[in-house]
């Protein structure tokens, strides 16, 4: 479904702080294109984030361009969708209408806005929680809910800043399964940044690794386990020699400098 390619050229960014200037990303030439799974590993502090929200047109890069087909990204767009952390969720509405916001502000009609909601909750899961409000949710429950929300936006591109870094293990494999599944399914494009190297091994169609601050991008191999031309079923991923090989890879290259 996806049909624009994202282009990064170029790009470099700089902070001006009370300290200084701090440059969070030296230079980032990348090409995505539409449908990949490229999952961002990296030290702390490196620019993931940073690069992550000027994909998304939350902050302007000091030097370089990014585009999305013919067109420069100049600020958020309804195609690219942002997945945060920390769920950002409106503790006065219900999971219902916080996953159905963004259509009312876009004036999408109540009865409309209440079917996508629902469909989205169930895709994630929480069709029973729809009329609870965010407070009585566990965290991965909240998770869900923000990832029910971006999807109901219908993103061509999804962009995910360590979605699943607060999660308790068991949550957290569960979501990255229903994640694989949903992207199989859509053909959306995903950017999702996490400092799990399994994670990124096992989700990423494509692995990306940036060198420590000012971000590089010092990594970059496909992650695609074929087996007969077919993609292996993700519960058996994580045994293939191969799987364990790429993630030794990317290992190295987070601890070069
Ligand atoms: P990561 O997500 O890889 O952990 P970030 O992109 O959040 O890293 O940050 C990269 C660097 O830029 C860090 O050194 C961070 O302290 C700095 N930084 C991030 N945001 C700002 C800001 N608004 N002002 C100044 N420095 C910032
Ligand atoms: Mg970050």
């Amino acid at each position: 479904m996806t049909t624009q390619r994202l282009a990064v050229r170029g790009l470099e960014h700089e902070f001006r702080a009370a300290g200084g200037a701090v440059p969070a990303l030296a230079r980032i030439d990348l090409t995505i294109e539409p449908g990949e799974f490229v999952t961002l590993a990296g030290p702390s502090g490196c620019g993931k984030s940073t690069l992550l929200r000027l994909l998304a047109g939350l902050l302007r890069p000091s030097t370089g361009t990014i585009t999305l087909g013919d067109n420069p990204i100049t600020g958020p767009g309804a195609e690219r969708g942002v997945v945060f952390q920390r769920p950002a969720l409106y503790p006065w509405l219900t999971v219902r209408d916080n996953v159905a916001v963004g259509l009312k502000l876009r004036g999408v009609g109540r009865d409309e806005r209440r079917e996508t909601a629902d469909r989205h909750l169930a895709t994630v899961g929480l069709t029973d929680a729809a009329d609870r409000k965010p407070y009585e949710l566990s965290g991965g429950m909240q998770q869900r809910a923000q990832i029910a929300r971006v999807l109901a936006g219908d993103p061509d591109i999804v962009l995910m800043d360590e979605p699943f870094g607060a999660l308790d293990a068991l949550t957290r494999e569960r979501l990255q399964a229903e994640l694989l599944a949903l992207w199989r399914r859509t053909g959306k494009t995903i950017v999702f940044i996490t400092h799990s190297v399994d994670e990124a091994v096992y989700l990423g169609s494509r692995v990306l690794v940036m060198s420590p601050r000012p971000g590089r991008i010092v990594f970059d191999e496909s992650a695609r386990f074929l087996r007969d031309g077919q993609p292996v079923p993700t519960d058996e991923v994580r045994t293939l020699p191969e799987f364990t090989a790429l993630a030794a890879r990317v290992r190295d290259a987070i601890s070069e400098r």
